[in-house]
């Protein structure tokens, strides 16, 4: 009599290893050919759904047939972030080594919620943070040898709401929250108000501060709301600056701000989301200034440090007010380790409890690359950026909307709102391009934003003459 075998349904190794050789080739090939596809995707809403069954499959499918649905249905719903003629938004870079870390982390499939849980990820994404440090010049109170350090968190939202926390707790231990006052200037990314709100203090609770004419926080209006809200009996305890803000990377300026911050006692928060990472070029680490009297720091290596997303490293300068925030410690986690207080749980320093095994890829970028090979890039996307300024200053159709500190340049034409708009609308619909906009100084303004890891001169040139000819 034979017994059947049930079925398991599992893939096994040999499947794996046969269909993620596959996969590996066929993202090669997306490397070689991303520059091809039109950048922005075309389709209609709902048209990527409309195309795929309405419920999931009662018997298991085939790879090829899953592979041959990526390149009919999902391929044609991508927008190409990686395209090196993607010049919206900001950056969202990869590249090899980052995206062979992420391959490893869900290959192990690690939870790092405790140190105990996982050993190497706490150890790994301490030292590479502590290497970050280094790398980047920022201030030794950032390291985790001393009261501060750094994590890694999904987003820079995530690092400032954590900010916020951390200040809330420091400002109000008895969580005690009426009269609490937040700012930042009103050039700051909408997350410091989503955060804010995830933080429980009303909408209302954050000031938003005037900029100067070249789009950053003026500290002198930041001084007087801050002594206006004081007089009123309110208990301000919080200021985000933005070293480089989404709509026109202006720099805020940290110096003047932390004086403010330190007459009063205000936790000062300083995200530098796309614009940290130029400080591993040591001529523009003028992005650093005043860090040095933040009490927390964030900037986003998945924007411009070839490393895929999510992967925002945030660093508090004394972590004891992040872990009084955030810590909550059920019997069911309780462990040797951290009792004895040798070791780092990361839990306590972000939301979430679970975590994935982020430093992986940033330590294998940064060592696939060297602080030289990142160095070059940087440069070179920031020398491509002031070639571009200096071809639109050339050509009396356009202006510059704004200061081009690093790798954005903020423009228009000198038509007004409805022909840049055209400008745009056809820019984007060539599909060989992708631009989006802003408004400064209450004018339509296009942004192009340099910072993708295959963006050679080539590409730029040829979106400013594309530009040009439509104009
Ligand atoms: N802060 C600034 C200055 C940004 O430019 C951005 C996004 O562009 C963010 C925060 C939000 O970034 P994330 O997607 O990492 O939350």
């Amino acid at each position: 009599m034979t017994t059947e075998v049930p079925r398991s349904f599992h893939m096994t190794p040999d499947e794996f290893r046969r269909q993620g050789a596959e996969v590996i080739e066929w993202i090669a090939r997306y490397m070689e050919q991303v520059e091809d596809y039109p950048v922005l995707s075309s389709v209609e809403p709902g048209e990527v759904r409309e195309q795929l069954p309405a419920t999931p499959p009662e018997h298991p499918e085939p790879f090829e047939a899953v592979m041959a649905d990526l390149d009919r249905v999902i391929l044609p719903g991508v927008t190409h972030w990686q395209s090196p003629n993607f010049f919206a938004y900001f950056p969202a870079n990869t590249s090899g080594p980052s995206i062979l870390g992420d391959l490893l982390s869900s290959g192990l499939g690690v939870q790092g919620l405790l140190w105990a849980t996982r050993p190497a990820c706490t150890e790994l994404e301490t030292l590479v943070l502590d290497w970050v440090v280094d790398l980047l010049g920022l201030p030794e109170r950032f390291l985790s040898t001393g009261d501060g350090g750094g994590v890694i968190q999904d987003s820079a939202s995530s690092a400032t709401l954590c900010a916020v926390l951390a200040a809330r707790h420091r400002a109000a231990p008895d969580n005690d929250l009426a009269g609490l006052v937040a700012y930042t200037s009103e050039q700051a990314h909408s997350s410091v108000e989503k955060d804010v709100r995830v933080a429980g203090l009303p909408a209302s609770s954050l000031r938003t501060i005037e900029v100067d004419e070249r789009f950053a926080l003026r500290p002198e209006a930041l001084a007087a709301a801050v002594e206006a809200d004081l007089a009123a009996g309110l208990r301000p305890f919080f200021v985000c600056a933005t070293v480089g803000t989404t709509s026109s990377t202006a720099i805020d300026p940290v110096p003047a701000i932390a004086d403010v911050c330190e007459r009063h006692g205000l936790w000062l928060h300083v995200d530098a989301a796309m614009s940290g990472s130029a400080a591993v070029v040591p001529e523009l680490r003028f992005v650093n200034d005043g860090l040095d009297r933040a009490d927390s720091y964030c900037f986003d290596p998945h924007k411009w440090l070839f490393t895929n997303f999510d992967c925002d490293c945030f660093y508090v300068a004394d972590r004891s007010a992040l872990i009084g925030a955030l810590s909550v410690l059920p019997e069911y986690l309780r462990n040797a380790a951290s009792e004895q207080g040798a070791v780092i749980d990361y839990r306590d320093w972000h939301v979430p409890l679970g975590r994935r095994f982020r430093a992986l890829k940033l330590w294998m970028v940064i060592r696939h690359y060297g602080a030289e090979g990142l160095r070059h890039h940087i440069r070179r996307h920031v020398a491509l950026t002031q070639e571009l300024v200096a071809w639109i200053e050339a050509d009396d159709r356009f202006e510059l909307a704004a200061p081009a500190p690093l790798n954005l340049v903020c423009f228009r034409h000198v038509g007004g709102d409805e022909v840049n708009q055209r400008l745009l609308d056809e820019l984007n619909a060539s599909g060989a391009l992708h631009l989006t906009h802003t408004r400064l100084d209450d004018r339509l303004t296009l942004r192009l934003s340099i910072g993708q890891t295959h963006t050679e001169r080539r590409h730029v040139e040829a979106a400013w003459d594309r530009i040009r000819t439509l104009a």
